[in-house]
């Protein structure tokens, strides 16, 4: 057969086809290579393995197939040279970092991240003399007054979580190239199938696979996409040293995650337009965060920069906590749980779980009032999802 070159090919044809090397058993779906090592046909192979002259696995806490199948799929889906994958998402944010960071430097993180990222690079890497100063994600003048001669790099998620606020990825792009740092996106809330950053100049991609990549809420994932030359000089070492691995059994429920991965980003964004739509007419809700939303401050960013609005709709109630909490608790079908991307609808309270973590101030900067109330919206029927609010509304 001839090898077939998939960046010829859609994202759609990629997320099911591209990735797999078939072995001599002829196997149509990817197996699960359960194996720690690989045995070598003699000392002199081992030893050109070893040393990087000669190709091929050693041991699977830096290679192995199953999960680099996984990693080459997901290179061809967000247009980029090399892909590493991780335990988690916060493993993959880790090890960015640790490949790319060293005491003195600096970095601008995004004030709107997940609770976890801005820990990680306070409280950690912080540790080991990196200091970071956190921007307003839409405000692109904050972002360059913040960068100094030490920064490293600029670190987003757009849409950011949960109040779903657009950061325009090739201006930032500009900003960081223009002093000489990188630029690096978050990409879990679009997935490759609403938004490709490194087609908008961003240098790296993180994910976690763990959201709409699994999409049903079995596994714990990463990864990290970007150039050759940043991969493999600075992340992959660290990978191979530090050991965050992802297993081959995860990798296998994410490829074939990844194969669904259109068709439910579709419908999980068809089901969130149309519950924002509702939301925005209910009278106890106080405003719909949705970019989908004409009333959304980056509504024509959002269409310019993504082939859809995204799955996760955000809402303050007209009062607080109290408000919010007895939503949450009269809800009878949707999961009350902070993971997303789901197929099953979930319903989280932000300022008493995924950032209630985060000291009072820092979540005031961020704008996560008490009375705000994430839904990241699954492919229930969406009546069902809104029958199921009613009540608490
Ligand atoms: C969940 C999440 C992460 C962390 O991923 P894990 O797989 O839970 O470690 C990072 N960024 C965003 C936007 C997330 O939603």
């Amino acid at each position: 057969m001839t090898e077939i070159d998939w960046n010829d090919y859609s994202l759609e044809t990629q997320a099911i086809r591209a990735g797999h090397k078939r072995t001599h058993e002829d196997e149509h779906s990817i197996p699960i290579f359960a194996t720690s090592s690989y045995v070598f046909a003699s000392a002199e192979e081992a030893a050109l393995r070893f040393t990087g002259k000669q190709p091929g696995n050693i041991y699977s806490r830096f290679t192995n197939p199953t999960v680099n199948a996984f990693q080459e799929r997901l290179a061809f889906m967000e247009h980029g040279e090399r892909c590493l994958a991780f335990a988690s998402g916060m493993a993959a944010i880790m090890a960015v970092g640790m490949g790319l960071l060293k005491a003195g430097d600096h970095v601008v993180c995004s004030r709107s991240v997940f609770g976890n990222t801005v820990l990680m690079f306070q409280n950690y890497f912080g540790k080991f003399g990196v200091e970071t100063d956190f921007a307003e994600l839409t405000d692109l003048s904050a972002w360059e007054a913040a960068i100094r001669p030490s920064t490293r790099f600029l670190f987003l998620e757009t849409p950011s979580n949960p109040l779903m606020e657009i950061a325009d990825i090739s201006a930032l792009a500009d900003i960081a190239h223009r002093h000489d740092c990188l630029l690096i996106v978050d990409n879990v809330f679009c997935t490759p199938v609403l938004q490709k950053p490194l087609t908008l100049g961003a240098d790296l991609v993180v994910h976690s696979a763990t959201k709409y990549m699994d999409g049903q809420g079995r596994c714990v994932g990463g990864a990290v996409i970007g150039s050759e030359s940043i991969i493999e000089k600075e992340i992959y070492p660290f990978l191979r040293t530090g050991g965050a691995t992802m297993s081959p059994f995860n990798a296998w429920v994410f490829l074939s995650g990844l194969e669904t991965l259109s068709i439910r980003m579709k419908a999980h964004c068809e089901n969130a337009f149309a519950l924002a739509q509702w939301l925005q007419q209910q009278e106890t809700v106080e405003t719909v965060h949705y970019p989908g939303l004409p009333t959304h401050a980056q509504h024509e960013l959002a269409k310019r920069q993504q082939s859809h609005f995204g799955g996760v709709v955000s809402f303050e109630l007209k009062g607080g906590q109290e408000q919010a909490w007895n939503l949450i608790n009269s809800t009878k079908m949707l999961s009350i749980t902070a993971n997303l991307g789901d197929v099953k609808t979930t319903i989280t309270h932000p300022a008493t779980t995924t950032h209630g973590r985060l000291a009072p101030e820092v979540r005031a900067a961020a704008g996560i009032k008490d009375s705000l109330v994430r839904i990241s919206v699954g492919l229930e029927n969406v009546e069902d999802i809104k029958q199921d609010l009613l009540a608490g509304l």
